[in-house]
C-alpha cells in the first residue's frame, strides 16, 4: 500500500506499535540508556489504560508495555525542558507537569482512577475512569491522577501549561530547513512533505469538542494563537527558500477559522466540565470573531512574492454562520482568494442523535453555510465546491441513520459522496469509550454500536453507491 510518509512511498519501514518496538530495540542495543522517555501523539493517547482497536480490548498504559521510564504527554515543550533540567541536575523529576511515570506507591495528592484490571474487566468502570480522566486533561484545572496496574501505579502529573503566544511565535519562527532530512532524502521521495513544507501554523488547540478526535487530549481545548506580526514575518521569510514558488499550501491549525478566538473562562478557570463550547449551541462565553483572520489574510496577500495562500485546514461552518459581524466577510475573502477549487467542511452526519454523540452541530448551520458559499461564489464568478467529511458506523449510527444520510445528501446537498470514512476508534477519545462500552457516556444510556466489518462497509455503501 502507498504510504506518503515513508521514503519511496512503501510502508515497509515503520512497524506497528512503533513505541514498543523502538523502545525494545534501544534496550537491546544501548543497554546503558536511562531513562527512556516516550513522547508524541501515540504516547499521549495511550498514557493511561485505553481502548485499543487492534486488540479490541483495554490495554494498559504504554509506559508499561514499552518498558519505558517516563512518558511526556501533550505537545511537550515545557515538560521536556523541565524534565531535562531535573535530569541534568540529578534532581527528583516527579513534580514535572505533563509526564507519567511508574511508582510503587500512589502520591497523596493524586486522584485514583479505577485500576487497569478493573476497567479491563468492567465496561462501566471504564466509562467512570474516562469521565475522571477527561475532566483532568485541562492545563488549568487538571489534577494529578494515578492508576494501579498490577502491584504498581501509573502516576499522571497535572498537564503542563500550554505555550504562550510569544513562545509559539519563537518556535514557529525558527530557521527550519523545510526539507527532508538528508538521511531520508537519499531513500526516495516523501510525498507528505509537499503538504507541510510551505504551510503556516497560526494556532494550537481546538475547542470544537468532536468526540472522535484526539486533538483536545493532546494539544488541549484552549486555543493559543500566534501574533499577527510573527505569522507575517514567517510568510515573508518563505521567499528565501530555493523551492518556494510563491504558494503557501495552508494557513491554519487544527481548525483554521478558530484563529484569534478566545474564551476568558477557559483561560482563567479551565474548560467547563459540564458543557461543550460549540454544541448544541455556541456558548456565549466564546468570542466568535473572524476579524483577526481577515486582517491576517489581507496582509499576507500583500507580501511581495506570495502569489497564493490557501486555507487547506478544515473550517467550522457553524462558527462562520454564528459570526454576525464578520462571518460573511470572512467567507467572501476565502472564496475569492484562499480556496483551491474545493473547501473542506466536516458535517460528518445529518441525524441529530448521531451528531450529538459525535459532538457535532445540527444541519441548520450547514445548510445556511452552503447557501452562503454558493451565493459568494456566484458574486465572485467562481466555480468552487464544498467537500464534506462524513463518517459511517460511528457509535450510535444504524443502517437506518445511513439511509437518512443518503436521502439528505441527495436532496439537500445534491451529492453522492465518494469518500466516506468508516469510523475508527482512536485511543483516549470519547468515541472510543462509546465504541467499547456500547454506552453514551454523557447520558449513561446504552447505544447501538456496529462492530461487524461487513456491516460497517454496508453503512458506508449506503451513501456511496450510485444506484438505488
Ligand atoms: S464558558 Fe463556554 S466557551 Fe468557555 S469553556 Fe465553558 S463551554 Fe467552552
Amino acid at each position: 500500500m502507498r504510504d506518503d510518509l515513508t521514503p519511496g512511498g512503501r510502508n515497509i519501514r515503520r512497524p506497528d506499535r512503533a513505541l514498543i518496538v523502538y523502545t525494545n530495540l534501544i534496550r537491546r542495543h544501548y543497554k546503558e540508556t536511562v531513562p527512556i522517555v516516550l513522547g508524541g501523539i501515540e504516547a499521549s493517547q495511550r498514557r493511561v489504560a485505553h481502548y485499543d482497536y487492534w486488540d479490541d480490548s483495554i490495554r494498559r498504559s504504554v509506559i508499561f508495555d514499552a518498558k519505558a521510564d517516563i512518558l511526556i504527554y501533550g505537545m511537550g515543550e515545557h515538560a521536556i525542558l523541565e524534565l531535562a533540567g531535573h535530569l541534568r541536575a540529578g534532581k527528583d523529576y516527579r513534580g514535572t507537569r505533563g509526564i507519567c511515570y511508574i511508582s510503587s506507591e500512589m502520591p497523596d495528592v493524586c486522584i485514583e482512577l479505577p485500576s487497569f484490571e478493573g476497567v479491563a474487566a468492567d465496561r462501566r468502570k471504564f466509562v467512570d475512569m474516562s469521565r475522571v480522566f477527561f475532566r483532568n486533561v485541562d492545563s488549568v484545572s487538571g489534577r494529578c491522577l494515578s492508576q494501579k496496574h498490577g502491584n504498581r501505579y501509573l502516576v499522571h502529573t497535572p498537564p503542563a501549561a500550554p505555550l504562550t503566544s510569544e513562545e509559539l511565535d519563537r518556535i514557529y519562527e525558527l530557521d527550519y530547513e523545510r526539507d527532508l532530512h538528508p538521511f531520508y532524502k537519499k531513500m526516495g521521495e516523501v510525498r507528505a512533505i509537499d503538504t507541510v513544507r510551505f504551510s503556516i501554523t497560526t494556532h494550537r488547540g481546538c475547542f470544537g469538542g468532536c468526540t472522535f478526535c484526539s486533538i483536545s487530549t493532546h494539544q488541549g481545548s484552549a486555543l493559543i494563537s500566534r501574533s499577527e506580526a510573527s505569522i507575517l514575518r514567517e510568510a515573508k521569510g518563505l521567499s528565501r527558500y530555493r523551492h518556494f514558488r510563491g504558494v503557501i499550501s495552508d494557513i491554519g491549525g487544527p481548525t483554521a477559522n478558530m484563529y484569534g478566538m478566545l474564551c476568558r473562562r477557559m483561560a482563567g478557570k479551565g474548560v467547563c466540565d459540564d458543557r461543550r463550547c460549540l454544541t448544541p449551541h455556541i456558548c456565549r462565553g466564546m468570542s466568535v470573531s473572524h476579524r483577526s483572520q481577515i486582517s491576517l489574510l489581507r496582509k499576507i496577500r500583500k507580501i511581495p512574492g506570495i502569489r497564493k495562500a490557501f486555507i487547506a485546514s478544515g473550517i467550522r461552518h457553524d462558527l462562520v454562520m454564528a459570526d454576525r459581524d464578520a462571518g460573511e466577510e470572512y467567507l467572501s475573502e476565502i472564496v475569492r482568494h484562499h480556496v483551491s477549487g474545493q473547501l473542506k467542511i466536516a458535517p460528518e452526519h445529518c441525524v441529530d442523535r448521531v451528531l450529538d454523540l459525535m459532538g457535532k452541530p445540527s444541519t441548520d448551520s450547514l445548510l445556511s453555510f452552503r447557501d452562503l458559499f454558493a451565493r459568494l461564489n456566484t458574486q465572485a464568478r467562481k466555480r468552487q465546491f464544498l467537500t464534506y467529511y462524513l463518517i459511517a458506523a460511528h457509535p450510535g449510527c444504524t443502517m437506518r441513520d445511513m439511509s437518512a444520510l443518503r436521502k439528505f445528501l441527495r436532496a439537500e446537498l445534491h451529492i453522492v459522496p465518494e469518500q466516506v470514512q468508516i469510523f475508527t476508534p482512536l485511543p483516549s477519545t470519547w468515541s472510543a469509550v462509546m465504541y467499547h462500552a456500547g454506552m453514551d457516556p454523557f447520558s449513561g444510556e446504552y447505544i447501538f454500536v456496529e462492530k461487524n466489518i461487513r456491516e460497517k462497509e454496508k453503512q458506508k455503501r449506503a451513501v456511496t453507491r450510485r444506484n438505488g
